[in-house]
């Protein structure tokens, strides 16, 4: 990015003020490189689906003349990428709109509520497993209803979708102290140690082929984070690999005005 300004010699001042102007280059240039990874990691997944789109579309060019049953194949597989297309695009979205500062609703939301409902909206898909609600206690917390329900949409479907037949997924929702939690709880196949710190970054995922295939851009947790961090909250994962992941989002009860 920039050069250093080189130390100046003689007035403590000036030498003060170079090392401020020097240490806000380094902080602009940790956030250019940043931002320099972000556009490299979107143009690679756009292009993934695109060439598998681009495959089946030259298949289907040179089999016009096939079966009906040799097409449908190839349409199916190009129904899915664009599906990946259309769902990373909404994602992506949400995350430039969460850069920029986007305001959030701040209205009584009943957390309670709000795990039965997902709970009812993931149930179709928690076939083979067990999902089901913990409830404590009725909690109610000020926020954004619409971006608290994605944020535990998206931890319960990851806990789905990484707990193998058999397993459970448990949504619980309780108080602690000031604080209100909803925990996402997976007997699954875990998290190493050394992917720990990683899943909430963006476009993150700890077994590429396997998150691909299910069809995660790797934008889901940093979606979790960012609506936590904008109610004035946190998120933080434990997971045991072969045993299971615990995620939980907490939330003050009484929260300053939310940005
Ligand atoms: P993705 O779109 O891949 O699901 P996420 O940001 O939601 O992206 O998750 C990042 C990665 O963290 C996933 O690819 C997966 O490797 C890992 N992960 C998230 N939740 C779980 C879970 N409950 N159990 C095991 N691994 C998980």
């Amino acid at each position: 990015l920039a050069q250093r300004v080189p130390a100046a010699q003689g007035s403590d001042e000036l030498a003060q003020l170079t090392a401020t102007v020097n240490e806000m280059l380094e902080r602009l240039e940790v956030l250019f490189s940043s931002q320099r990874r972000f556009v490299a990691d979107v143009s690679h997944e756009l292009r993934t689906p695109l060439t598998a789109m681009r495959g089946n579309l030259e298949l289907l060019r040179r089999t016009s003349q096939a079966a009906p049953a040799q097409i449908g194949p190839s349409l199916a597989a190009m129904e899915r990428e664009v599906n990946r297309l259309v769902r990373m695009s909404s994602d992506l979205l949400l995350l430039a709109q969460a850069e920029s500062g986007v305001h959030l609703r701040s209205e009584p939301v009943a957390l309670d509520e709000l795990v039965l409902e997902v709970v009812r909206d993931l149930a179709p898909l928690a076939q083979g497993l067990t999902l089901r609600p913990a409830i404590a206690e009725q909690v109610e917390v000020m926020g954004d209803r619409d971006r608290l329900k994605q944020a535990l949409l998206n931890m319960a479907a990851n806990a789905l979708q990484h707990t193998p037949p058999g397993g459970s997924v448990t949504l619980a929702v309780a108080c602690a102290g000031n604080h209100a939690e909803l925990v996402v709880h997976d007997t699954g196949v875990g998290i190493d140690a050394e992917a720990l710190p990683y899943v909430f970054e963006r476009f993150f995922r700890a077994d590429r082929a396997r998150s691909r295939a299910a069809g995660g851009a790797g934008l889901g947790l940093a979606i979790v984070k960012w609506v936590a961090e904008a109610h004035a909250g946190g998120v933080n994962v434990r997971s045991t690999p072969g045993e299971g992941s615990t995620f939980t989002l907490w939330l003050p009860i009484h929260p300053p005005a939310l940005t």
